[in-house]
């Protein structure tokens, strides 16, 4: 037997409907801030990811889906959606119409990874970007808006952290400063931290081992090194997160894996995870709009891992399973034939219904209306239709009340919507 590739896994049908209704939450909250969808594809060349997330970064170093095409194209499966909504922002030139644009995306994304809980090598995220919008407020209404969206799902276990990278002004200064100190502590560093201290310093400050973590530990804050317009940013960010009560942390460590990131970075963490505690990670990216070719324009977004979310929503699954309104229980070819006709109908006029076409007995129908659980069933024997009625029963009161077969659909949608 065929089994699934490693890390990847399927979203079976008893799972599907709280994906369903996580997304559709997302969706109509984002579309009510002024967010529209976009959809770009999951293969995208290479050089787009090299040059966007970077290329000291775990991501492009390790993890990347990357294969030749049948021409010799260095083609990847996404990583990430950010790369790919600011290419799509600059091939379609939409700054020039207007400038500002806000856009979300839900769909899979791609990383090899070593696969553990919460974490898979195809995996989904629902991203939101907004462009064109240098401003604070901006800011702290996405991460707002972040917040909601996990009110509205009624997850509680969860914190949100911020934190300020900067920007290619004032950066330098703490780069240098971490420099120095991870030199001379270089011996407690791991090897992937060795190497990242001269590359890419800040993202040792993100590392999990315990050594590098306790030689961080008294690593300067970068919020120290913030020029005055960073450092006004961020200010502007917090007081408006406690104005709209949004609890928050400032996380001095927070640096994120992606080396786009300028100022205002945030995620949502929770402890309902282990090890992956992260569930939605965002910040600007003020640079990468014209690192990518395009003009200068400042964006900000996040992503919220999908899978992650799906795992600490705590809804009652039971209130989103969807069963059938009617169960028809037809007897007889000629039963069966009027079943399917009027289930038809009856689907189309939106009203859940399932037929069984197999021919069993009336026992064995009634069993399997149980098992779906289904609201009515409808029964469609013999001597019902000699009568020109059928029976509709109410599974809960066990009440039953007899149509006619004129008029039936009509006559049951009046019965079933009253
Ligand atoms: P990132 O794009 O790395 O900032 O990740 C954003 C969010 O996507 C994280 O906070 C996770 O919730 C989720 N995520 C990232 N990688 C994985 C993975 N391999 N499996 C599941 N979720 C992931």
């Amino acid at each position: 037997m065929i089994q699934l590739i490693r890390g990847f896994k399927d979203i079976l049908p008893e799972e599907s409907a709280l994906w369903q209704h996580i997304e559709n939450t997302a969706r109509a909250l984002f579309e009510d801030f002024g967010f529209r969808e976009i959809r770009p594809p999951v293969l995208e060349k290479t050089e787009l990811f090299k040059r966007s997330i970077g290329e000291d970064t775990d991501i492009v170093e390790k993890e990347m889906y990357t294969f030749p095409d049948r021409k010799g194209d260095l083609l990847t499966l996404r990583p990430e959606a950010t790369a790919s909504v600011v290419r799509s922002y600059i091939q379609h030139k939409m700054y020039a119409a207007d400038p500002i644009r806000k856009m979300y995306t839900i769909g899979p994304m791609f990383r090899r990874e070593r696969p553990q809980k919460g974490r898979y090598r195809q995996f989904y995220q629902i991203n939101a970007e907004v462009f064109g919008e240098a401003s604070p407020y901006i800011d702290a209404q996405l991460i707002f808006m972040l917040v909601s969206l996990f009110e509205k799902l009624s997850v509680t276990d969860s914190n949100v952290h911020i934190n300020s990278l900067g920007c290619p002004e004032c950066r330098p200064d703490f780069r240098k400063a971490l420099s120095e100190l991870l030199e001379s502590r270089k011996k407690q560093l791991c090897e992937d931290c060795i190497r990242r201290s001269e590359r890419n310093p800040l993202r040792v400050l993100d590392c999990k081992v315990p050594s590098c973590r306790e030689a961080v530990s008294d690593a300067p804050s970068i919020i120290d090194y913030l020029c005055p317009a960073c450092a006004a940013h961020f200010d502007t960010v917090q007081e408006m997160l406690v104005k709209q009560n949004v609890r928050f942390e400032v996380d001095k460590r927070l640096v994120r894996g992606l080396d786009y990131y300028t100022r205002t970075t945030f995620e949502i963490q929770t402890g309902a995870l282990g090890a992956q505690s992260a569930v939605a990670g965002g910040g600007r990216y003020d640079g990468l709009v014209e690192a990518l070719g395009g003009p200068s324009q400042p964006a900000i977004g996040f992503a919220i891992g999908l899978d992650r979310l799906v795992e600490i929503v705590t809804l009652n699954q039971e209130s989103l399973a969807k069963h059938p309104m009617v169960f028809i229980a037809a007897l007889g070819d000629e039963g069966i034939r009027n079943a399917w006709l009027w289930s038809n109908d009856l689907c189309m006029a939106g009203i859940r219904t399932e037929v069984d076409f197999s021919g069993r007995s009336l026992k064995s129908l009634m069993k399997r209306a149980d098992k779906v659980n289904a609201s009515y069933v409808m029964i469609v024997g013999e001597s019902e239709l000699k009568e020109g009625s059928v029976v509709l029963r109410d599974m809960k009161t066990k009440e039953q009340h007899t149509f006619s077969m004129d008029n039936l659909v009509e006559n049951l949608k009046t019965f079933l919507y009253q």
